[in-house]
């Protein structure tokens, strides 16, 4: 039985300030402990998100890191900083990221065994662009993300990797996939998943759908077989909202 994960993105959202209220508005809210709650913040919040959440069903995620363990690298962040505020999880390869921060397969790949390694877990980003699918090689697209993303992850680990599913052209723009098709490409990657490693990692690993989720339609996609929760951004900024996502 996989647990359901509600994640909220803030992207470049909230002061400490405003994230610490948040966590204080919605935490009696979110105490269903039948679905797994994070909040993914800037790096600045991590911290003081953490204490926020202590006694509460909220975990707390980052949006990226570096791969490596220190060095010359100005602005990034090391696994062992974030591993050392007891961040839950970080999101990895967000099309964002991969977009606008010239994130490759590769480092995503580099990234999620780094996650693995220091014990945090990895959200994995993977879709397609608009053109992607309207030329219909979407799943020849995610099936080489997947890949590579999981290149050396071995079998033992991967199903704590997990899978985000978010269509590019439905980032942000209103425009969700609909449940029966994004139903249908999380039901992929998990063969896929099969396929690289078996069925009981395949059967074990959760995969969250992203792109436009809020309240008027999560229902409806956490209705779907294979969906197991949503990776969300404009919605989880509201505290009513994202309660109201989380409560599904
Ligand atoms: C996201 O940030 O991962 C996302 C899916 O954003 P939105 O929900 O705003 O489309």
């Amino acid at each position: 039985m996989r647990k359901p994960i509600i994640a909220g993105n803030w992207k470049m959202n909230k002061t400490i300030k405003e994230g610490v209220e948040f966590v204080a508005a919605i935490k009696e809210q979110v105490n269903n402990t039948d679905v797994e709650v994070v909040v993914c913040a800037p790096a600045t919040l991590l911290k003081d998100l953490k204490l926020a959440a202590e006694g509460t069903n909220i975990k707390v995620g980052a949006q990226n890191m570096h791969y490596e363990e220190s060095g010359a690298f100005t602005g990034e962040i090391a696994p062992a900083m974030l591993k050392e505020l007891s961040v839950d999880y970080v999101v990895i390869g967000h099309s964002e990221r991969r977009q606008y921060f010239a994130e490759t397969d590769e480092t995503v790949n580099k990234k999620v065994l780094k996650a693995l390694e220091v014990g945090i877990g990895p959200i994995l980003c993977v879709g397609e662009t608009l053109e992607e699918r309207e030329s219909g090689k979407m799943k020849d697209v995610v099936k080489v993300q997947i890949a590579k993303a999981f290149a050396d992850v071995a079998s033992d680990r991967a199903s704590e990797v997990v899978v985000a599913y978010e269509p590019i052209w439905a980032i942000g723009t209103g425009k969700t996939a609909s449940s029966a098709d994004a139903n249908d490409m999380i039901a992929f990657i998990r063969e896929e998943i099969a396929g690289l490693y078996n069925d009981n990692v395949s059967e074990a690993v959760r995969i969250q759908y992203g792109g436009s989720v809020k309240p008027a339609n999560v229902e409806e996609i956490m209705n779907e077989s294979d969906i197991d929760g949503a990776l969300v951004g404009g919605a989880s900024l509201q505290p009513d909202s994202f309660v109201q996502l989380v409560n599904f």
